[in-house]
């Protein structure tokens, strides 16, 4: 027996309907919201992600799956959603197109990680990604969106929200973030005594719980903000506070990905344990430049899936229940299971969900079979039933019955809905 790889997960039959309603959600809220879907491959040039997510970053150090294909070029599988759509925002001339551009995506994406509660090796986003627009109200909109979205799943979390300014104030920032962190350094992790040396801000998102004890007391990055990125913040706090999204400011978030510059946020939940950002996003109007185009301000977040499913189950959020067959035609014997079946296939071609037997099943067993998948109604075709064209159709919740002519069945379930 072959098993599954570690860190992955199957989706049984049981459990897709679950999956189907988050997905659901996160395509009706992309739709109000005007974001059009987005698909990129599943693999890219490892050099994408080198530049696009950053070489100081946990995902481009530790957490790819790069692989050389048989022609020699480094591939990887994407770890996340934003360079492939920047990606595909530069080679497709997407920059000619009226801004902003808003797109979104639903993702497999792989990380090389301990697989733990919530953290796996595949797992999947929603994500949106919203070019060309540098105004406040976009960083809003997005934060919005994520709020929308996290409301229709009816999953209850906190939305912290930073900025970390843009190149000018963050020199100056990892300035005095290095001036504070240089006595404590040796007590630190050799990961942030390199970040130390190439990209300090990074410091403060260490997981070791060592170094966690020194990023508490350190200095604010919003203390350290220039004139228009603090403008920049006053605007998304208002319009935030303006709509009635609750928010607290957490100078701490800084994010995993190299290429954010001010507004950053997360939703946070406490009831999945360590693993509580379900859904995480900011702007990176460095990105677009970093890989080769014209400088473009963009805005995103990915949430993910399995996070946020594990929030729903603990916190008992109702997923809507899957399907069931609105009717079950019964066959008598051997025969009649052929009429039974042209009947049912009659029914699926007008849009009803209707089964029937395909394991020669006595009546008796196929009655019980249809209870179990919870068919609303249950119809036996007999001999008799044929020759007069009309069947006894049994409501399984009350066991009444009425006798409907086999030709209008479908009118007699479209009427009983
Ligand atoms: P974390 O701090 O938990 O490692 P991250 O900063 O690496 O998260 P992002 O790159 O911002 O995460 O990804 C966005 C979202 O994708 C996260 O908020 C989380 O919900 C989800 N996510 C990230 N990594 C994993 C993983 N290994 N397994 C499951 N979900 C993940
Ligand atoms: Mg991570």
């Amino acid at each position: 027996m072959i098993n599954i790889p570690k860190g992955t997960k199957d989706v049984l039959p049981s459990q897709s309907h679950k999956w189907q309603f988050i997905e659901d959600c996160a395509r009706s809220t992309a739709r109000v919201y005007g974001l059009r879907e987005i698909r990129t491959p599943v693999f890219e040039h490892t050099e994408l992600f080198r530049r696009g997510v950053g070489e100081t970053t946990d995902v481009v150090n530790k957490e790819m799956y790069t692989f050389e294909d048989k022609g020699g070029r480094s591939m990887t599988l994407k770890p996340e959603g934003t360079a492939g759509a920047a990606r595909l925002f530069i080679e497709n001339g997407l920059a000619s197109s009226p801004m902003p551009v808003k797109t979104f995506y639903i993702t497999p994406a792989f990380r090389y990680e301990r697989p733990q509660a919530g953290r796996l090796r595949e797992f999947h986003q929603f994500g949106i990604e919203v070019f060309g627009s540098a105004s406040c109200r976009t960083d809003a909109e997005v934060i919005f969106a994520a709020s929308a979205f996290l409301k229709s799943l009816k999953v209850g979390t906190r939305l912290e929200l930073n900025s970390i300014g843009c190149k000018t104030c963050r020199a100056e920032y990892n300035r005095a973030l290095k001036e504070y962190f240089a006595p404590h350094l040796s007590e630190m992790c050799d990961a942030c005594r390199s970040r130390y040396e190439k990209n300090p801000l990074r410091m403060l998102d260490c997981k070791e719980e060592g170094c966690k004890k020194f990023t508490s007391g350190a200095p604010a990055i919003t203390d350290y903000l220039c004139g228009e990125c603090f403008a920049h913040f006053e605007g998304v706090k208002k319009l935030l506070n303006e709509n009635a999204v609750e928010f607290t400011v957490n100078p701490r978030i800084v994010r995993g990905l190299d290429y954010y510059s001010r507004t950053v946020f997360e939703f946070v939940s406490d009831q999945i344990g360590a693993q509580g950002t379900v859904c995480g996003g900011g702007r990176y109007d460095g990105l677009l430049e970093e890989l080769g185009a014209n400088p473009l301000p963009a805005i995103g977040f990915a949430a993910g899936i399995e996070r946020l499913m594990l929030l729903m189950e603990n916190s008992g959020c109702p997923f809507p229940e899957p399907e069931k067959p609105r009717i079950y035609i019964a066959g008598m014997d051997e025969n009649t299971r052929f009429e039974a079946f042209k009947i049912t296939q009659e029914l699926r071609t007008k849009g009803i969900y209707a089964e029937t037997d395909l394991m020669e099943r006595s009546v008796k067993a196929q009655f019980k079979y249809a209870d179990k998948l919870g068919a609303e109604y249950v119809a036996v075709i007999g001999q008799t039933e044929l020759s007069d064209g009309a069947v006894n159709v049994k409501k399984m919740s009350d066991g009444t019955q009425s006798s409907v002519k086999i030709t209008e069945i479908y009118t007699y379930l479209s009427k009983n809905q």
